[in-house]
């Protein structure tokens, strides 16, 4: 059964409500037509774009149609969560290529559990309060079911897609994480927001990878984001050195967003860094067994990627250090590595090694430099 005018309204305001309560930020309603959005996304495929992740090539109707995915669908609604840690540096991993760079949704506990149970708790006490749950049937999503989650918040009003193809919020930045409730019950939609990059290409010159493309694309291939966190395989060689020491995810593009001036810190401290995540040495993290892996991070999102992926970001950034002492530390790991990892630890030693032999040819150089000058000073002292 259809709830009336004023029941849809009641229960839209108790689901924001109840939002509020639950640190969510923002709830905002959309309908479920995905039109314009398939397309870009049918597209970005097309392009090769998504690289290996097949698993986006699947359930496409799913994806169009929300109301395949949960029968009697026909609202959207988009929450926004803030990440940001208060205690998390901005920049000092970034600067010193000894530390390692971790993304900053990664640094404290997996959000996805988390925000699930507060959205389910939401609509099933929104259900109640209201004395409606026979006429209520949701699903919540937290990145668990395939859904053009940045359609719906950007067709709500959540916030408008920046060039850097995340969602930007005029007073919260995009430091957030997204959440969706597929209802049956068709509550009263809300209007998008105006794009306000404006000229601004602030994220596209500043992606360490050429990764971001015009129309609000970002060629996954070339994103740190997906070749340290999604990608199974090798990183390509080409892309090596731009990664520098970001060993799990990357922020460049949101630290360039000038609408991040404005975006808040989360009270909420299971996002807060822990294992001292946020100014950890490579070297450090790198001495970590298997063992050392999984139990410190149990509940982190890093814990996904596996081991030897995690030895493969870390051999990357290590590699990129130009500090040939690394160079015995890397190949302790030998024993422990899989041949693609393997590979990659050789490659961090070939280039530190080279790295090694510039230098030494440099001081060479330059002594030589300084001989001949004394030579010269010394068969013309009055001319020095
Ligand atoms: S996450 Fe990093 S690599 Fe990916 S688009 Fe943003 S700045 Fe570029
Ligand atoms: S950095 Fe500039 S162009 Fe990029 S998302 Fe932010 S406002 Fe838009």
């Amino acid at each position: 059964m259809t709830l009336s005018e004023s029941q849809l309204s009641q229960l839209k305001e108790t689901i924001y409500q109840l939002a509020l309560e639950e640190n969510f930020q923002d709830m905002r309603v959309s309908d479920i037509n995905t039109s314009g959005y398939f397309e870009k996304f049918k597209s970005w495929l097309n392009n090769g774009y998504h690289g290996e992740m097949s698993f986006l090539e699947r359930n496409q109707e799913l994806r169009q149609h929300p109301d395949s995915l949960q029968a009697g669908t026909c609202r959207v609604l988009s929450f926004r969560y803030n990440y940001l840690p208060t205690n998390a540096q901005f920049s000092a991993p970034l600067k010193n290529p000894d530390m390692a760079n971790i993304s900053r949704y990664a640094l404290g506990r997996d959000y996805h559990k988390l925000i699930r149970k507060k959205l389910s708790n939401i609509v099933r006490q929104a259900a109640n309060q209201l004395n409606l749950e026979q006429f209520i049937e949701a699903r919540v999503l937290v990145d668990s079911a395939p859904v053009l989650e940045t359609a719906f918040a950007e067709k709500s009003g959540l916030g408008w897609k920046g060039k850097h193809s995340l969602i930007i919020n005029e007073s919260g930045g995009s430091w957030f994480f997204l959440g969706e409730i597929f209802i049956n019950q068709p509550i009263q939609v809300d209007a998008p927001v105006e794009d306000k990059c404006g000229s601004c290409t602030a994220c596209i010159s500043l992606c360490p990878t050429d990764a971001i493309i015009d129309g609000k694309t970002v060629d996954a291939r070339r994103c740190i984001s997906y070749l340290t966190i999604e990608n199974k395989g090798p990183i390509p060689e080409d892309i090596r050195t731009s990664l520098g020491n970001r060993v799990y995810g990357c922020d460049d593009c949101q630290l360039a967003c000038p609408w991040n001036r404005y975006s808040s810190v989360s009270e909420d401290k299971d996002f807060y860094p822990r294992h001292g995540l946020e100014s950890s040495e490579l070297k450090d993290l790198w001495l970590w067994d298997e063992n050392m892996f999984l139990s410190n991070f149990e509940g982190s999102p890093v814990r996904r990627i596996g081991y030897q992926n995690w030895l493969r970001n870390l051999a990357v950034a290590i590699g990129n250090t130009g500090n040939p002492d690394y160079i015995e530390l890397l190949e302790k790991k030998l024993p422990d590595a899989n041949a693609m990892v393997t590979e990659h630890i050789l490659w961090a030693i070939k280039t530190l090694g080279e790295k090694h032999a510039l230098n030494n040819t440099r001081s060479k150089l330059l002594s030589k430099t300084k001989k001949l000058i004394n030579c010269v000073v010394n068969m013309h002292p009055r001319d020095a």
